[in-house]
Formats: C-alpha cells, sequence, structure tokens
C-alpha cells in the first residue's frame, strides 16, 4: 500500500529542529531525554510571536537552510498557556508520534522509533490476542500512532490492522486494554498539478503524487501517449484523485478521478466514472471511452521500466532483414500486457524469437511478444486472455543483445506499425449512465480549468 504523505512526520521534523538548536548551542550530545528537552524548548519558541522565531534562530544562521521553517508554524497549536514552562506541566505533557512499519520492522524496532520506552506495553501486546494481531501484522507502509508521557510511557496507540481494520491500545488503572475498530474514511478529492523536466516519476515525486497515481495515469492515457517514449520537456498535466481520510487525516490515494496531460502541445482529457461493478472507467469529455481497442504498449509501465536506458540496446535483427516489429527496452522482468483482448495462439520457442508468444484476435489481427524471460504460468495454447492480462516477462532469449521486448502487429497476416495503425475506442459511455456521466464531467472540467488558471503561472 502507498501512503500519500511524506514519510517524515512533523515530529520527526520537529525534532530536526531541536538537533540543530542543540548545535547551536554547542552541545552536542543527543541523549532522548536532551532531546525531548529541546524539542519541548523549540515548541516553546513557536508560542510565542512570529518575530520571536526569527530572534531564536537567528543565532544558527548557518544551519537556517536545513531547518524546514514552515514546520514549526503547524505546531504552534500547542497546550502551553504562554512562554513559560512550569514544571508540573512539563511533566504531564504527552507526544503524539506517527510512523510506518518499514521492511523488516520487528515489533522492538517500530516501538522503539515511537519512543515506547515501557516493557509492560511490550507484554502485554504479546500475550493479548487482539494486540498480538499487531506483531502478526508489520506489513511495510502499514500506519502506527502513539501517545506517550514524558517519560516514554505508552498512553495510547492505534496500529492499521488492514484497509479497514484498527487496532487501538489504551492504558488502563492497571495497564493495558485493546480492541479492535471498523475504520471508516471519507473520500475528498485531490488536485495537483506537475511539469514534466526529466520523467513522469520525477513530476509526481516534486509534486508529491504517490506511484500507483503516476501508474494510473499512464494508463489512462496509454491509447494516446507512450509514456515510455513520447513525454517531453514541458509536458504538464492536472490530475484529481480521491483522497481517503481517517477522521481528517490523510491515509493514502484511491483512483484517479479526472485528468488533463498536454503531450507535445496537444491536450488530452479523461474524466473517470464507476461502472456497474465499481470499477472506475474513463472517457473524453465527450463521453467516448479513452481506451482503444489495443494498447499501444505491452510493456507494464513502472518506475523501474521508464527510467530504462536505452542507450546500451541495438537491436540486432533491424541490420539483418527488415525489422517487423516494434522494439521496447525494458528490464529483464518487467511484465508485459496482452494488448487486446484475444486468444493464445502460440506460446514456445521460436528461432531468433526466442521465447514467444502469438494472440489471436478479433477482425484478422494477431499480436506477437518476442524474447521473453518466461511466460505467465499456466498460459496455454487456446487460453482466452483479456486485454492488459499479464501473459510473460522482458528478457533476451532468442538473438537479442539486451533484455527488450520485440512486438508485432499483424492484420491478415501483414505486418503494420503497432505505434500508428488507425485503432477503434472500446465503448462509450451508456444510455443508462449518461446523465451520471454529464454532471461528474461538468464537476471535473471545471476543476481541472480551476487548476489550468492557478497553475499555468507556477508552472511557467
Ligand atoms: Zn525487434
Amino acid at each position: 500500500m502507498k501512503i500519500n504523505e511524506p514519510r517524515q512526520n512533523n515530529l520527526t521534523q520537529t525534532s530536526i529542529l531541536a538537533q540543530n538548536a542543540g548545535k547551536a548551542e554547542g552541545k552536542l550530545t543527543y541523549s532522548s531525554h536532551l532531546r525531548k528537552f529541546k524539542l519541548r524548548w523549540i515548541l516553546a519558541v513557536s508560542c510565542l510571536p512570529l518575530f520571536g522565531i526569527y530572534t531564536a534562530f537567528g543565532i544558527a544562521p548557518q544551519n537556517l537552510n536545513d531547518v524546514p521553517i514552515s514546520m514549526v508554524t503547524e505546531e504552534i497549536a500547542l497546550p502551553f498557556e504562554n512562554s513559560t514552562l512550569k514544571s508540573d506541566e512539563d511533566l504531564s505533557q504527552t507526544f503524539w508520534y506517527k510512523d510506518y512499519v518499514r521492511r523488516d520492522d520487528t515489533l522492538n524496532s517500530i516501538l522503539t522509533r515511537l519512543n515506547i520506552r515501557n516493557r509492560s506495553v511490550f507484554e502485554f501486546i504479546r500475550a493479548d490476542i487482539t494486540a498480538s494481531e499487531i506483531a502478526s501484522s508489520l506489513t511495510p507502509g502499514r500506519q502506527i500512532k502513539a501517545e506517550t508521557d514524558i517519560e516514554g510511557n505508552l498512553i495510547q496507540l492505534e496500529f492499521e490492522l488492514n484497509n479497514s481494520q484498527l487496532v487501538r491500545l489504551v492504558k488502563t488503572e492497571d495497564g493495558y486494554e485493546s480492541r479492535k475498530d471498523l475504520r471508516v474514511l471519507t473520500s475528498q478529492p485531490i488536485l495537483k498539478s506537475a511539469k514534466i523536466n526529466s520523467s513522469l516519476f520525477a513530476a509526481t515525486d516534486s509534486a508529491n503524487i504517490p506511484d500507483h497515481i503516476a501508474i494510473q495515469l499512464a494508463d489512462i492515457f496509454e491509447s494516446e501517449i507512450n509514456f515510455h517514449t513520447d513525454l517531453r520537456k514541458g509536458d504538464h498535466f492536472n490530475v484529481i484523485y480521491e483522497g481517503l481520510y481517517d477522521q481528517g487525516e490523510l491515509v493514502k490515494a484511491g483512483s484517479v478521478l479526472a485528468a488533463e496531460f498536454i503531450n507535445n502541445g496537444k491536450t488530452y482529457r479523461a474524466i473517470g466514472l464507476r461502472d456497474d461493478t465499481n470499477k472506475m472507467q474513463y472517457y473524453t469529455p465527450e463521453g467516448k471511452s479513452v481506451h482503444k481497442s489495443f494498447l499501444r504498449s505491452p510493456l507494464e509501465f513502472s518506475r523501474v521500466s521508464s527510467g530504462f536506458s536505452t542507450a546500451r540496446y541495438h537491436p540486432v535483427l533491424q541490420k539483418v532483414r527488415a525489422h517487423k516489429g516494434v522494439d521496447f527496452a525494458a528490464p529483464t522482468g518487467t511484465r508485459i500486457k496482452a494488448s487486446a483482448d484475444g486468444v493464445v495462439d502460440f506460446v514456445g520457442q521460436k528461432g531468433g524469437y526466442g521465447n514467444v508468444i502469438i494472440l489471436k484476435h478479433a477482425n484478422g489481427i494477431s499480436t506477437l511478444y518476442g524474447h521473453l524471460s518466461r511466460f505467465s504460468s499456466g498460459l496455454r495454447r487456446g487460453a482466452r486472455v483479456g486485454q492488459g492480462a499479464i501473459i510473460g516477462f522482458v528478457g533476451m532469449t532468442g538473438v537479442a543483445t539486451g533484455p527488450h521486448l520485440h512486438y508485432e502487429f499483424l492484420v491478415n497476416g501483414q505486418h503494420r506499425d503497432p505505434m500508428k495503425v488507425a485503432l477503434p475506442r472500446t465503448n462509450a459511455i451508456n444510455a443508462s449512465n449518461k446523465t451520471a456521466f454529464e454532471l461528474a464531467s461538468t464537476e471535473r472540467l471545471a476543476q481541472l480549468s480551476l487548476l489550468n488558471s492557478t497553475n499555468i503561472a507556477l508552472l511557467e
């Protein structure tokens, strides 16, 4: 699961501030206690009027470049009545920490990161049936939040067990109690814009757009833009996607709701509407499907395949005979999709093609995928495949100097250029969904044009 939020949470950033403040004073010991004290000192400073902040940081000008000053202002809402710390208030102060499970995390490592120090929590989680699910569900990306007192004693903890359930631990008189809660996520649209300077992922990274939204974008406009080869510096896009919130806090991103992509001066738009099976389908503003009957590129678009250098690869067959297909350089193992609904006509080895798949489609069309490292398991002659189904993996079997997919498109046995052949679109919006589509379309187009007008200056 992807989390559409910077991994660094506010508290981590504030503790970085605290470290810098410590350096400024020449104190380089970062015991957790000192750090905590510094943290609270900085937080106290942030309660002063704004000029107070400048004064406070004025003592360490060399550190200012590293300090995300805007973060300080987000921390102002703290329970200090005034800037003087009283010692009893000091001790009753609590801290919220939020983090995400990492690969190789153990219960111990994640609780330590959350600054939980009391051993009784570890013992409770191991012994309690509900709480022990935390230890057995440490899937990377899952969110965990904890409130502790100044000594690191846990007050309460919230763990994202799966997409729909939370496990909560709450301190009681004589220990802890656990319970499972249903997680109700509310959806709010998120509007983003970005400009392509080098790659789609560089653009989405800089706009803080999650990877799976970038991949959805590439899939939506697949019929018009080959994201492996067609992107130009200066291309830009506006996207509206579902933000899924838990009590006002963004948890993750859902599906793209609408998007506009300007590629090489040409604008493409897509409006999403869920079909009867709740699957999001995309249409042009006129209600035609954005998808064509064949994919232009059968390669799955990913962070890895999009950044693959073509420099090392020279299609050897091109020199030997007229090249009948298109070569897509991609790392070995990149997934290959059936470019249209069809039936497997051949799967196996064939001379220079190496491992090859031939699919037969409607209207006398067939497609060929060569040099595969392997086939999807269970792929047999005569099997039906749907458009987009994973049929095999990029390799360099047969005559190939580097890993790539060799792709051919044939109509009645005659080769055509798959990048240029005219393709019919798939289904347009049906009559029963027309009203819903027009409503969605009007709203989304207004949002896209708002994004356009507010961002055009920024993007220049
Ligand atoms: Zn080739």
